[in-house]
């Protein structure tokens, strides 16, 4: 027998590490652009071709390679930025694992050329499957540019996973304005397919955002500043009128760089508290610098997470500096100073960090308030994810579960057949003293056999499913033209998502023409608008925005088509509200219009709609 086991080729070792590190075209993108900010550049551009999958080519000033540093660069754990274990915890910069540019080199076809200042010749190379294939002086001028043609090129099973152009256009998107936000020193452009997407000019934090996000924020910003030897906090929030109803405009960085943090995010929302709606996002770009060994930032591969040494602290800054800021521009009445004054005496934000200090603080009841209570969100977004998924599985499991009332007495609208008692397609006509809303929210529907119990908002977004089924389908909705058209200016990814919707919304009524630079003209809205709809109380902009919302809810993972989450996403959205009275004609249509439905028994997303009490159980329940 001989033996087996081999090592892998360079090349192949390489593919594999890469597909950590380079996932989709936003992830060279911004691996790229975090090389440059290291670089010391204080010009970035970005050209991409096809979503990046043509092309992605990054163009900086900064301080440049020599020749053998530039072959260097691409081997693997190659970098100039750590040199002992130590240098982990320490390091500042953005990357720092010296694999990126190995990656690249595995699953594209990359040009490197660079010069450094004092050099009189730069240095071109090529690379195809990890090899160098080329290697010339060149005469270009100071700086670095790289690009990268043909992603995942050797790797056809990656790039056939990768998805639509407009997809992976938004993520790159969102790449670009998160490096582009935290350094407003440095001029950033970014060019796709020829077409300039955006120009940001040396300037302010705040010009930056407005810069980025829109005009709408200009004189809306208020800046938020709080600086203790533990950490630092700075950066602006909204004021609550510019709350959205999408979540979009939230930004977190730490030590500049871009993290996802719920936790934190709870602590901003925490403060904005009672001052804006429920269902509205404040915008937020906030940057938190502490001392690097006080965060762990390899706990995710692409370092979108990190994990605090000490997140209970971090969270009660991050809330107390939010409310103190909103307090200062009187936003908010002064009470809520209290716990900033509290906070900032505590000993674990005024002075140095030691153990000691810190078990100190842990002692203390604040800090003992925020472990427990502020916990308390996680089993809340844990309850949310869990409603989340109820969504798509069609429920076989319904909420009879632990009901006092179980066996046959009922049967989930679900499980029977859709015999169509109501309405005009076979079934008896309802009359208005057959029916009952109960807590706004159910109607119960009384007929010879029992009652059926009616869910009104389940049943609304059935209704307008199948309606809005049928416009995308080639029965349009008429469109009402507005008078005056207003306009609706959006984050550029929203934007970017919004673009690609901008046809069906038409077949459903919505007349939407892009206007530049991130702005919509809504020309016109459905002009049949629906019973107990809510959109003549809320503006249609703050339809679009909750529609969008709803929309990106359901994540990208999901086998849905385009048209299909749109479509639910306006039902959901449109639908009228558990909580909403109703009169008895309304109920009336409601309760035809869901019988004469193609599937009347469940939403799209797959809840009951209504549960069919019969009368003989009912009355052997009760031992008749
Ligand atoms: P890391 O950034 O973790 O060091 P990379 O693979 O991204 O690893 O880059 C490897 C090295 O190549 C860097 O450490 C740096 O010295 C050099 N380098 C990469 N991009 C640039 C650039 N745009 N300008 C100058 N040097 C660069
Ligand atoms: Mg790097």
């Amino acid at each position: 027998m001989t033996d087996i086991i081999q090592l892998l080729p360079d090349n192949i070792a390489n593919q594999i590490a890469a597909g950590e590190v380079i996932q989709r075209p936003a992830s060279a993108v911004k691996e790229l652009m975090e090389n440059a900010v290291d670089a010391g550049a204080d010009d970035i551009r970005l050209i991409v071709n096809d979503a990046g999958k043509a092309l992605i080519q990054v163009i900086d000033n900064g301080r440049g390679m020599s020749e053998t540093d530039a072959r260097m660069a691409f081997e693997r754990h190659a970098t100039s930025k750590i040199r002992s274990i130590e240098d982990l915890f320490r390091i500042k910069t953005m990357g720092f694992r010296g694999e990126a540019l190995a990656s690249i080199a595995a699953v594209a076809q990359v040009e490197l050329k660079s010069k450094r200042t004092d050099d009189e010749t730069g240095v071109f190379i090529e690379i195809e499957n990890s090899q160098v294939i080329k290697q010339e002086p060149i005469a270009v001028p100071t700086g670095t540019s790289i690009a990268m043609k043909n992603l995942f090129f050797n790797v056809p099973a990656r790039r056939n996973f990768l998805k639509s152009n407009a997809a992976e256009l938004r993520h790159i998107v969102d790449e670009f304005i998160r490096v582009a936000m935290s350094f407003p020193e440095i001029f950033f452009s970014f060019t796709s397919n020829g077409q300039q997407v955006f120009h940001l000019e040396k300037g302010t934090m705040k010009q930056r955002i407005v810069q980025i996000l829109g005009n709408s924020y200009t004189a809306k910003l208020v800046p938020v500043q709080e600086q203790t030897d533990y950490m630092n906090i700075y950066g602006f929030v909204g004021k609550p009128d510019t709350a959205k109803k999408t979540r979009g405009d939230q930004y977190f960085f730490v030590n500049n760089r871009f993290i996802k943090s719920a936790y934190l995010n709870h602590a901003v929302m925490n403060a904005f508290n009672e001052m804006i709606a429920k269902d509205s996002f404040p915008m937020y770009c906030l940057f938190i610098d502490l001392d690097p060994s006080q965060i762990d930032i390899n706990v995710h591969p692409t370092k979108q997470e990190i994990k605090f040494e000490d997140e209970k602290i971090v969270y009660a800054f991050v809330q107390s500096a939010i409310k103190h800021a909103l307090a200062q521009f009187s936003i908010t009445p002064t009470l809520d100073f209290e716990l900033d004054a509290s906070i900032q005496s505590l000993d674990a934000v005024s002075k140095p960090f030691t153990d000691d200090k810190r078990s100190s603080a842990a002692a203390t009841s604040l800090y003992n308030t925020f472990t427990k209570k502020n916990q308390s969100h996680f089993i809340e977004s844990k309850s949310d994810l869990k409603h989340w998924k109820d969504f798509y599985e069609p429920g076989e499991k319904l909420a009879v579960e632990g009901s006092p009332l179980t066996g046959e007495a009922f049967t989930a609208g679900q499980n029977i057949h859709p015999h169509n008692p109501f309405g005009s397609a076979g079934g008896q006509p309802v009359t208005t003293d057959q029916l009952l809303q109960l807590h706004n929210s159910f109607i119960a529907v009384q007929t010879k056999q029992g009652y059926y119990l009616v869910h009104q908002q389940n049943a609304h977004e059935r209704i307008l499913y199948e309606r809005f089924a049928l416009a995308v389908d080639g029965k349009p909705m008429a469109t009402q033209r507005s008078l005056f058209p207003s306009t609706i200016e959006l984050a550029a990814a929203d934007a970017v998502l919004l673009k690609e919707l901008l046809q069906d919304m038409h077949h459903l009524g919505y007349l939407l023409e892009p206007f530049g630079n991130n702005t919509f003209v809504i020309q016109g809205t459905p002009a049949d608008l629906t019973l107990g709809n809510p959109q003549g109380a809320v503006s249609e902009k703050t339809a679009i925005e909750k529609m969008l919302e709803q929309y990106k809810h359901f994540s990208n993972d999901l086998k849905f088509s385009k048209r299909e989450k749109l479509l639910r996403s306006l039902a959901l959205q449109q639908s009228i509200k558990a909580g909403t009275s109703l009169s008895l004609k309304e109920m009336q249509v409601l309760i035809e219009e869901l019988f004469n439905c193609q599937v009347p028994n469940s939403t799209a997303n797959g809840k009951p709609t209504y549960l069919e009490f019969k009368k003989e159980e009912l009355d052997k329940m009760f031992g008749r």
